[in-house]
Parts: C-alpha cells; sequence; structure tokens
C-alpha cells in the first residue's frame, strides 16, 4: 500500500469515529421502519449511519454483500439516523457508523464504532461461535420412476399426465394426431401457450357430454362452471343439451356458460413468466416490487418474474405435500429471506429422447418446507423423476435465461404438442 493510500485510510477510520452524534432527546421519538426490528431467528447485523457519512457510505457495499452472500442466514439492516434520529438513542449509539451484532435470539453480543471491513465482520461472527457457513444441502435425486408407468397412453393427459375421466375427455385435432386432454382446464392451458393462428381453433376441439358420455363439438356444448367449496378451485362440466346442464347445476351448483365466456374466465388468470393460463388456486402468488400482483404457474415460474421483470419479488407458495407456507424474497436476483429457511425445491426432470435431460415441465415441479416431506412427496408420486435444488439454485437458473429464451418460456416444449 503506498503512503498516501495508507494516510488515506487512517485518516477515513479516524473520520469515522470523530462523527459524534448529539443525542437530539427532544426529537421525536424513534418512528418504527420495516427494518428497526429483529424479524427471523437467525444472527442479526445492524449498522446505524446515514447516507451522508463518508465511512458510512464505505460500508454500504460491504452490507449489500453480506445481505445477499449470507441471506437466509443473516439479518442485514442499515438504520439511517438522518432519516429517524430516533435510531441513535433506540441502539444507544455514539457515532456513526456503529456495527452492532446481536445472536438468533436477539441478545447483543458485540458492537464496533467507525469503519469495519467484510474480513473483520466475518472473523467477529466467528469469534462469538456464530457459524454463518451455509449448510450441506442434503442430495437427493431419483433418476428412474419408482414404477413403471404402464397406463394406456389414450388414459393419460397431454398436459398435466393425470388420468383421464372419459367423462371430462377433450380432444383436440392437430396435425401431429389427435391431443386428449383430462379437462377443459387443461385444454385451455394447451391453448394459453400455442403460438400459431389461433382463429376458429375451437373447431378442432370435441369435448364429452357429461351427462351422456358422448363426444360433441366445443362450439355446440354448454358448460356448467362451478367451485369447489372448501378450495375455491373452479371444475367444469360440458353438456349437448342446456336441460341436463339445468339440472345439473340444482344438484351441483355453479354457472352455466358458453365457450367463449367459459374461454375468457379460463384466460382471465395467467403465469407472469410463462403466461401460461392457471387457476390461482392452484399457483404461487407473487409479489413484484412496486406493488403488481401476479401468479406463478408453478413455483420455478414464479421465481422467473424476478427474471422477467428484472424486480425484487416475493413469492408465496405452498408445500406440495401439506401446503404449509414457503415465502421467498428477493434482492438483485438472489435470495434475500427464506422462510423457513429449510425449504427445498424439487427440479422435475425428464430424460429426452437423445439420452439428456431436460424440465419436466410446470406440473413436475414444486417447493417443499423440507427435505423430509420432498422425500415423502416423491414417494407417493411414483412417476416422478428428478433432483432436489436449493431455491437459489433454482432462482439462479431462472436469472440466467436470455431475454429470448424467457420470451418462448414453456412455448419452447412441454405444453405444445410434437
Ligand atoms: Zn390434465
Ligand atoms: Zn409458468
Amino acid at each position: 500500500m503506498s503512503k498516501v493510500a495508507k494516510i488515506t485510510t487512517v485518516a477515513v477510520l479516524v473520520l469515522a469515529v470523530c462523527i459524534v452524534i448529539i443525542l437530539k432527546q427532544r426529537m421525536s421519538p424513534a418512528l418504527g421502519t420495516k427494518n428497526d426490528v429483529h424479524t427471523k431467528a437467525m444472527p442479526r447485523l445492524v449498522d446505524v449511519g446515514a447516507k451522508t457519512c463518508i465511512p458510512c457510505k464505505l460500508m454500504a457495499p460491504i452490507l449489500k454483500e453480506l445481505k445477499t452472500e449470507y441471506a437466509g442466514r443473516l439479518q442485514v439492516d442499515f438504520l439511517d439516523v438522518s432519516i429517524n434520529p430516533g435510531f441513535a438513542g433506540q441502539y444507544k449509539v455514539r457515532v456513526i457508523p456503529t456495527q452492532i451484532f446481536y445472536d438468533a435470539t436477539g441478545k447483543e453480543l458485540f458492537r464496533h464504532e467507525g469503519f469495519y471491513s467484510k474480513e473483520d465482520i466475518l472473523a467477529k461472527w466467528k469469534e462469538h461461535g456464530v457459524d454463518l457457513t451455509a449448510p450441506k444441502l442434503a442430495t437427493f435425486e431419483r433418476l428412474t420412476p419408482a414404477k413403471v408407468d404402464n397406463r394406456p397412453k389414450e388414459n393419460i393427459c397431454f398436459m398435466c399426465d393425470g388420468d383421464i375421466n372419459p367423462r371430462a375427455l377433450v380432444t383436440v385435432q392437430s396435425d401431429k394426431g389427435p391431443v386428449r386432454l383430462c379437462s377443459p382446464h387443461c385444454y385451455f392451458i394447451m391453448y394459453s401457450c400455442l403460438t400459431e393462428d389461433k382463429t376458429d381453433f375451437e373447431k378442432k376441439v370435441s369435448v364429452t357430454d357429461w351427462a351422456a358420455g358422448k363426444p360433441l363439438q366445443a362450439t355446440e356444448a354448454v358448460f356448467l362452471y362451478g367451485q369447489d367449496e372448501t378450495t375455491g378451485r373452479p371444475w367444469i362440466r360440458a353438456f349437448a343439451d342446456q336441460a341436463d346442464a339445468t339440472r345439473e347445476r340444482a344438484a351441483s351448483g355453479g354457472n352455466i356458460l358458453a365457450l367463449q365466456t367459459l374461454q375468457q374466465k379460463e384466460l382471465s388468470h395467467r403465469c407472469g413468466f410463462c403466461e401460461r393460463a392457471c387457476y390461482p388456486q392452484d399457483a404461487a402468488e407473487v409479489i413484484v416490487e412496486g406493488g403488481v400482483h401476479t401468479w406463478g404457474c408453478c413455483s420455478h415460474c414464479a421465481l422467473g418474474v424476478a427474471a422477467r421483470t428484472g424486480k425484487n419479488i416475493e413469492v408465496r407458495e405452498k408445500d406440495r405435500l401439506t401446503k404449509k407456507k414457503i415465502i421467498v424474497k428477493t434482492f438483485d436476483g438472489k435470495v434475500a429471506s427464506l422462510e423457513p429457511p429449510t425449504a427445498v425445491a424439487w427440479f422435475g426432470q425428464r430424460k429426452k429422447p437423445d439420452g439428456t435431460w431436460g424440465s419436466a415441465g410446470c406440473f413436475h415441479q414444486g417447493f417443499f418446507v423440507n427435505t423430509e416431506n420432498l422425500k415423502k412427496w416423491v414417494q407417493k408420486n411414483p412417476y416422478e423423476t428428478g433432483r432436489l435444488i436449493s431455491i437459489h439454485q433454482a432462482l439462479a437458473a431462472k436469472m440466467k435465461l436470455s431475454p429470448e429464451q424467457i420470451s418462448k418460456a414453456c412455448k419452447i416444449g412441454e405444453c405444445v404438442p410434437k
């Protein structure tokens, strides 16, 4: 280090401890802000400073790095006394910047006044026995299905791989032959993925009369659209005869709709990443910084909204096994917080004809609150293949997609007849 640089560093450090705050006790009491509380059961580093002081400015990139590198393991908060002078009194700070170290229970371990380097901060945590290294992720994969799928092909839904109830079958004529789907909903998912000209597309679609079990043109059917009482998830039944639909409505409830109205309803909620039609009841909620509310048709698509919008997002997903809540917050394209911190992702994959592995599609992805739940779900779903990845890895995979790849998301493959 040159003499000038040394002198500058010393001057900065001296300046750091010289900035004394005159505690303005007469000023209004501390106004609570979002980052002045210890929100999670994890160690917390608080930096009390101001955006205008030089050593505080030097702390800013260090805090940002710590925030992203130790996301989910260390809470990092910057408290600005120029915005809220009450912080100085609340945290008993004499000079800015001051860094305060708290353990996961909120007990203060140590505090430091003035500029503090990243190395020193990490060493201090270590000295106090706080381990910030990432826990080794349990590895788990299943690349061969537990059970061979012997179901006749015509009984499997092209879109979701579910069993087809013959009374709900939808058939679409494509140039690759007839495509069989388990429900009008799976048909609209496919419809929302098509990039071809969709004029008169309905003419290629036949549905099944729920009453008689016979096929009929979708354009000639009426639809009973109801909602499951407990989940709120819609169900759809097709009828050739209005009288049958009315009779069914008396028994099961719902509204009778023509194809066009049904289509509007079905296409009203789209995945914020791949634009596929989805039901909010099946989807992950995504809140984009700035207030936009959208959906992820699957957990991975939900994370993809961060890549597509370039903004910080909050994903509210449910464990696929237990429906327990999982919340992921992103910051600068990285996971900033994860609730619960044990949450993991399943990356459903399938072997392609050329022997390489690719995504098994949105129906085969999911988040779990922990590895045990993921393993239990895999056991319950003998045809699923894929592997466990961290939610950080799942987000990183989306963040590295090019804008062109994002625009083609899902339309590249699994959803369109081949
Ligand atoms: Zn289906
Ligand atoms: Zn999607």
